[in-house]
């Protein structure tokens, strides 16, 4: 390709993107929903919090399945004076069997939730693996669809888990799905300090 087509393309992507910079001019807080088998989603909305603690902003996690406690990220934000870091009570593990005691945790948990998205003091709010709690029916929808349309209008919620539940997919401002395309895992990788947690 010439210089001069080059530029030519470059103008007018810029004008492209100009007009659609002036046209998003709502400022409001957004529902981010971090799905699919790929790796990335509860990395990615950690990087999130970690840009909206860096703007001097106030956040929230919950996790709402109890993996490894000693994560990276736990290890990295605990500190935080801007950060509160909830891990699900007695907790869903893959390995628990007592559906019972999981149903009670995650009522727990989402109590907790529901008084931050109550709450104007958060930006941010990472919800994370909450996906899980729907798949098996340890959650109902309904009441987290509605305290959700009426948080705090600058309030950003990030939700990450494999499979989405659809009333959340309705009233979400940002979805992205994470193709797992490849993991080093299947190759025999095992998981990482730093990399999987
Ligand atoms: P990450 O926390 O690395 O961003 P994730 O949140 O997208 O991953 P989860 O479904 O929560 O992924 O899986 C939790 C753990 O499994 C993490 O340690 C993650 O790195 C690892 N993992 C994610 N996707 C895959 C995959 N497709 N195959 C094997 N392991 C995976
Ligand atoms: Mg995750």
């Amino acid at each position: 390709m010439s210089d001069s087509s080059h530029l030519d393309r470059m103008q007018r992507k810029k004008e492209v993107i100009d007009e659609r910079i002036a046209r998003a001019s709502e400022e409001r807080g957004v529902l981010i929903l971090l799905k699919g088998n790929g790796k990335g989603k509860s990395s990615s909305a950690f990087g999130t919090l970690a840009r909206s603690l860096g703007h001097g902003q106030k956040g929230a996690v919950i996790q709402f399945i109890k993996g490894r406690r000693e994560t990276g990220e736990y290890l990295f934000f605990r500190d935080h004076p801007q950060l509160d870091w909830h891990i699900m009570g007695q907790g869903f593990t893959w390995e628990t069997q007592d559906r019972q005691r999981d149903i009670e945790a995650a009522e727990a948990a989402w109590e907790i939730a529901r008084g931050l998205l109550e709450d104007p003091a958060y930006n941010v709010i990472v919800l994370d693996e909450m996906s899980y709690m729907f798949k098996y029916d340890y959650l109902d929808t309904a009441p987290i669809v509605e305290a959700l349309l009426r948080r705090p209008a600058h309030q950003n919620v990030i939700i990450t888990g494999r499979t989405m539940a659809l009333p959340l997919q309705e009233i979400a401002d940002t979805i992205s799905t994470v193709q797992d395309d490849r993991h080093a895992f299947r190759n025999g990788v095992k998981a990482q300090a730093g990399i999987e947690y």
